[in-house]
């Protein structure tokens, strides 16, 4: 198995739900219960008003590419022999963006366009572990 990706140290009070969530493969985000926002990345606060109440809910894991960049070589261990890969930022249908990977393509730089269908698609990282978010077309 080639070497993991940099991964979060735990504990980590503020997003340990949303990767306890990735052990079940659920994509979580949170909605404000004051202003009704959709929060993401996870966070203890909403951006929009400040207030501490909360709701965690599951992402059905479809959205939409809104932009994207082709890496052609990095020296990470994790990711040397990947290739060109492609990092992305999407959508999501209930209303947050999250930077991720777009996997399940033979040519980043030609399969990919901004606007373009994706569906979640799982990196696991080991038995019991987290799992990584990214996404594939749809
Ligand atoms: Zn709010």
């Amino acid at each position: 198995m080639p070497p993991l990706r940099p991964q979060p140290r735990f504990p980590e009070n503020d997003t340990q739900p949303f990767w306890d969530a990735t052990k079940r493969r659920e994509l979580t985000y949170q909605t404000c219960n004051k202003c009704d926002g959709v929060i993401f990345y996870p966070r203890r606060h909403c951006p929009n008003c400040g207030s501490d109440d909360n709701t965690w809910k599951v992402s059905q894991g479809l959205g939409t590419v809104y932009t994207f960049s082709v890496i052609m070589q990095s020296r990470h261990p994790a990711f040397k022999d990947l290739g060109a890969y492609a990092v992305a930022y999407v959508d999501l249908d209930e209303g947050f963006r999250i930077m991720t990977n777009i996997v399940g393509i033979q040519d980043p730089i030609k399969d990919i366009q901004c606007g373009m269908r994706v569906k979640l698609r799982w990196e696991d990282q080991g038995e019991g572990e987290i799992a990584l978010p990214m996404f594939e077309p749809a």
